[in-house]
């Protein structure tokens, strides 16, 4: 299909066919309460269908079946080679339906449709094929003992691991975390977000078919204080992989330590310096990389580079070519493929970035560009890419995580001073840096107190690199690249006595 012409993409939504229960054991099943709770398409203010509101019953359930699978070891057990086979299956249905999966993340939140069908579902894809390309490659060790003892150091997976997921990337956070855990051998049990299940629960459904066994891949759609907290508190899962605001990631953490000390691993939030020294590269290169960095994905971005450090004798030309830049990037209908800015997630976190604007506004700040919800009548819920000059690095616009389209702008003069205005966070996900000189580049990115640093451009590496934070930004682990596998796994030393 062509996601590219507004018509084709139009009849492909009138025919999608929405997966509303939740994926326990195989199989398609309503939550045991029967309740069910409304998802809608925040473009338009309009409900889109209901999904199944899973619940503690749901999650005993699910747990039940996983950890049956996981001692059957029909998954835990099969060879790495064979997970292996199953893995390339399933990352080869997902991109056979990668246009449909586009379309429902399109849909339920908000994502421009070229982002979700050039972007987040093609890197879903080869963050499911990349891990099940790894797992028959990765060898345990031998420890260097005397001659009559061999000492085995083994990766066992951990057994039952739940996942709960945020609602910016649906498919790409649950594959970033399915992709290690299924191939370590575990058993899952994943919440996606209330607000985006769709496409989620469509990827359970293909794993099935791809040949994961019954009970190794359940969904559990629901709210965070009910199907979330009950993958927390459960006796007997014994991982939480959890990736969303960091308030939520300390009640995981208290949910470990009031239940059974389960593993925990936290990817949370962040408030990402973009640096821009006097000797930075051409303007042109470092508007567009900044552009990105703040207004991509409507800024609903873990690692959004939403605080703009430029030195103060670039800081005029740099903020002249990024206003005209943002001309370039039309807020609008997600579902048109010309639109760079679509809808924010949800009426509430709307309401929530308006009111970071005013408080930047009122805090003393210089609106430069945008501020204002725009296109009322679609009753979506648009916000247009807004610049704020003259932050100073205590507002709250400076500290806080607006997760939203606002830039703001900070002045320095000398190297100390940007790095310590950059490192001045309680998050630390990622950074980048813009100077020519990489000397400079290396010493800054050293200083700077961050998961990621990119030099001369924003990004977040790709598949081969780990990514989580520092301080606040997580805790324990890594998303993507071998460094994952890790998190998933369990070591055991097996200790033998020789003749
Ligand atoms: P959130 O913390 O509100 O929700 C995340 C998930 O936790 C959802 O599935 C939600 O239902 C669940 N949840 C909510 N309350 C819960 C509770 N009491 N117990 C258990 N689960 C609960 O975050 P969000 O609004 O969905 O996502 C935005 C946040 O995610 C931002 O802070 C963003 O930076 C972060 N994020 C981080 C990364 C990363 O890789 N570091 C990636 C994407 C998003």
């Amino acid at each position: 299909m062509n996601l590219k012409e507004n018509d084709t993409i139009r009849s492909a939504v009138s025919r999608l066919d929405f997966r509303t229960q939740a994926f326990i054991d195989g199989k398609f099943v309503d939550a045991a309460s029967g309740k069910s709770f409304v998802t809608e398409n925040p473009a338009t203010g309009k409900p889109l269908t209901e999904i199944a509101a899973c619940d503690k019953e749901d999650v005993d359930r699910a747990v039940k079946a996983a950890r049956s699978a996981f001692e059957k070891g029909s998954w835990s057990k099969m060879s790495p080679a064979d997970r292996k086979i199953v893995l390339f299956k399933f990352a080869g249905l997902l991109e056979t339906h990668a246009d449909e999966l586009a379309l429902l993340e399109c849909l339920e939140a908000g994502k421009p449709i070229q982002d979700c069908s050039t972007i987040d579902i093609p890197e879903t894809v080869n963050c499911i094929r990349w891990h099940a390309e790894a797992i028959d490659k990765l060898y345990d060790h031998v420890s260097p003992t005397s001659s009559d003892t061999l000492a085995l150091i083994l990766r066992e997976p951990i057994g039952v691991v739940g996942a709960v997921i945020p609602w910016n990337f649906p498919a790409l956070m649950a594959a970033w975390k399915i992709g290690p855990a299924l191939a370590a051998g575990n058993s899952v049990l994943l919440k996606p977000s209330e607000l985006s299940s769709l496409s989620v629960l469509r990827m359970a459904e293909l794993s099935a078919e791809a040949g994961v066994p019954q009970g190794v891949f359940n969904v559990l759609p629901g709210l965070g204080e009910t199907a979330g907290q009950a993958i927390g508190m459960h006796m007997d899962i014994n991982m939480l992989a959890f990736t969303g605001s960091p308030e939520v990631g300390r009640l995981c953490l208290s949910y470990a330590a009031k239940s059974n000390l389960k593993r925990i691993a936290l990817e949370c939030g962040g408030k990402s310096p973009q640096v821009v020294m006097a000797d930075a590269p051409e303007i042109d290169i470092v508007a567009e990389n900044v552009l990105i960095g703040a207004f991509w994905n409507m800024g609903e971005n873990c690692s959004c580079g939403s605080r703009l450090i430029v030195h103060e004798s670039l800081k005029d030309p740099l903020l002249d070519r990024l206003i005209e830049l943002c001309k370039e990037w039309p807020v609008g209908d997600p579902l048109n493929p010309e639109t760079k800015v679509g809808s924010l997630i949800e009426k509430a976190h709307m309401e929530k970035v308006l009111g970071y604007i005013e408080a930047g506004i009122s805090e003393g700040a210089q609106l430069l560009l945008g501020g204002r919800r725009v296109l009322v009548e679609t009753g979506g819920y648009f916000i247009e890419p807004t610049i704020f000059d003259k932050v100073n690095k205590n507002m709250k616009i400076a500290r806080e995580e607006i997760f939203g389209p606002v830039l703001s702008v900070i002045t320095f003069t000398s190297e100390d001073q940007a790095i310590s205005i950059a490192n001045d966070s309680n998050y630390g996900l990622a950074a980048s840096v813009y100077t020519q000189d990489v000397n400079s580049a290396f010493r800054i990115s050293r200083a700077l107190k961050a998961g990621t640093v990119s030099v001369n451009c924003f990004s977040e590496g790709d598949m081969t690199t780990p990514f989580g934070g520092y301080k606040e930004s997580g805790f324990f682990g890594r998303d993507k690249s071998i460094w994952a596998h890790e998190q998933y796994t369990q070591l055991k030393t097996i200790w033998m006595q020789l003749d």
